[in-house]
């Protein structure tokens, strides 16, 4: 039984089933092509796709292109190369509003025969006027009361292009008294003079979401309409525009919680600015939260969809803890990337005794617990790299790293006691002199002196010099853009800190893009998915190994 803890749709779906009010589910994710997709998608996703599954129905993946201005072709490519990414297969063609145009304007015509529609021709302020407030009902635009023939050629000649932008709409005729301003006559269509990147010129009057948003679901045959919290006030239009034209299907629309996330902007439009303005390198750049920026950053489908469902679908907006998403990935990462070493802060160290021209193939599990994921070889030789943190000329006892006349082992391989340091004229060590203790491989120094810890380390024989990027939280504040504050001022100036010579072991530089492995003693890295070769390794790094999730 996979039935998820905390999800109130499933139960909806569920019940529809055995009622036989449905008698297979549709659902739907809807875009708008106007920017990338972000975490807080990955839930619409996740939930849409995530019902169909579980009960053998189907999703479609539907671009709700209504408005060509701020829409693009790279937005549609990047949106369906995400969802296929997250794991999941919408059900035949890729689907637009803009496929159904004809048949919209067609319900058009069909709505102002009955009566139901007309156009009108008050100005954007005056309309505004008319609209009344929360308070104050509506009144009727001088336009209303057109007879249908006047309606019906004022209709085809703004399709015609006849009408400058802004001087007509197409509005229902509903209720300007109603205390629901959406049925305060809604707009229906407006006249933009711009190309659409499915339709191009074809079309110079577009809908408005409201009018093409069931409609669509009707011509799909969507059974369960799943929406975010903020088109509650549209259900009663979304209905009305039902049972006012002659559609194929009866859908229903159903509204969840959206994800919010503390120190996380989840605005396409946001996004777009910080993208535009430079203060991120794309929609991709692994600080974003988008969907491909997530996938550069090293994070998993797998944990980004056990993140959606530990979260739950609920009907409240709630702000989760972005340590929840980390703990998912930290999770995921644990239990399947390999371990690797890798030297952020390289400080050599040469084994005095061991011969120069000596290599010694050494090797280790590539996981603790994970044996299918087999060894990786650690050659072994007179020089190497160790962190320049694990050493110190003296320390006190809480130091379980290399001192000066003190051991410390090299992880999977040898206990080395460090003889002497070479410094350059600055006085800074550049170099550690010490000697391995022999038969300490697997075994503790026979004279009983133990090392004080164990550290990481990249031999100098087939190690490689790579590119790491570290990453800190995009946002210092927890509500970057929560009421008056303005999100491009809260960035984090040190969000991205790139090393440019840390030291890897030889296996990594044939890693894959996107490869995910445990640094040990570091966190979790990935090879770039768009910038890492053999040749010039880079690696991302994902998520620190310190939990701050409380459960
Ligand atoms: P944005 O405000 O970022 O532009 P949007 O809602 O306008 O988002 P759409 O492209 O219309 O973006 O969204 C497609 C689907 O994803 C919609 O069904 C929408 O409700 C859902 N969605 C968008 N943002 C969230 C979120 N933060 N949490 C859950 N679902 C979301
Ligand atoms: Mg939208
Ligand atoms: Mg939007």
């Amino acid at each position: 039984d996979n039935k998820p803890a905390n999800n109130f749709l499933y139960n909806i779906v569920a019940e529809d089933l055995a009622a036989g009010r449905v008698n297979q589910v549709v659902t739907r994710f809807p875009p708008e092509p106007n920017g990338y997709l972000h975490v807080g998608h990955a839930k619409s996703i996740c939930l849409n796709f995530g019902l169909a599954e579980a009960f053998g129905g189907e999703c479609n993946l539907r671009f709700d292109d209504t408005n060509p201005e701020k829409e693009s072709p790279e937005y549609v490519a990047s949106i369906e190369e995400d969802v296929r990414w997250l794991g999941y297969q919408w059900a035949g063609e890729v689907r637009y509003a803009s496929n159904y145009f004809q048949q919209f304007y067609d319900w058009a015509v069909h709505l102002v025969e009955q009566g139901d529609a007309y156009v009108c021709d008050l100005n954007a302020e005056q309309a505004r006027e008319y609209r009344g407030t929360l308070t104050e009902p509506g009144k009727n635009s001088p336009y209303r009361e057109r007879d249908v023939a006047e309606n019906l050629d004022l209709l085809a000649r703004m399709k015609a292009g006849e009408f400058e932008e802004g001087s007509r709409v197409l509005r229902a005729r509903i209720d300007m008294a109603s205390p629901n301003m959406n049925l305060r006559d809604p707009i229906l269509y407006r006249i933009r003079k711009v190309a659409h990147h499915q339709t191009g010129s074809e079309w110079c009057i577009y809908p408005t979401y409201d009018f093409a948003h069931g409609q669509e679901d009707a011509i799909e045959g969507i059974t369960h309409s799943i929406c975010t919290l903020e088109f509650e006030d549209h259900r009663p239009l979304y209905d009305w525009l039902i049972e006012h034209l002659p559609v194929p299907s009866r859908p229903r629309q159903y509204e969840f919680g959206r994800l919010n996330l503390n120190y996380t902007v989840t605005s396409k439009r946001k996004l777009k600015q910080l993208v535009d303005e430079g203060v991120v390198a794309g929609w991709d750049d692994p600080r974003m939260p988008t969907i491909s920026g997530m996938r550069r950053r090293g994070f998993t489908p797998r944990a980004i969809r056990k993140f959606c469902e530990m979260i739950g679908v609920t009907r409240s907006d709630g702000v989760v803890d972005v340590a929840m998403l980390e703990h998912a990935i930290r999770d995921d990462l644990n239990e399947n990337a390999p371990r690797a070493m890798c030297v952020l802060r390289p400080l050599k160290v040469v084994l005095t005794d061991y011969p120069a021209d000596q290599v010694e193939q050494l090797a280790a599990p590539a996981h603790p617990s994970r044996e299918d994921l087999g060894e990786r070889a650690l050659p072994f030789g007179r020089e190497l790299y160790i962190d320049a943190e694990d050493f110190r000329e003296e320390a006190n006892k809480k130091f379980k790293r290399l001192v000066l006349g003190k051991r410390v082992r090299l992880r999977n391989a040898y206990v080395i006691e460090a003889d002497e340091v070479v410094k350059d004229a600055d006085g800074n060590v550049v170099e550690v002199r010490a000697h391995t203790i022999p038969g300490t491989l697997g075994n503790d120094p026979e004279d009983g002196v133990k090392p004080k810890g164990v550290i990481q380390w990249v031999s100098a024989a087939g190690g490689r010099q790579a590119t790491v990027r570290l990453y800190d939280r995009l946002f210092t504040h927890e509500s970057p853009d929560k009421g008056d504050n303005d999100f491009m001022t809260l960035v984090n100036p040190d969000s991205l800190q790139v090393v440019a010579g840390a030291w890897i072991e030889p296996g990594l530089a044939a890693a894959k893009p996107e490869q995910n492995f445990q640094f040990e003693r570091e966190g979790y890295f990935v090879a770039d998915r768009r910038e890492h070769s053999e040749a010039a390794p880079v690696f991302n790094m994902t998520i620190g190994l310190r939990d701050t999730w409380n459960k």
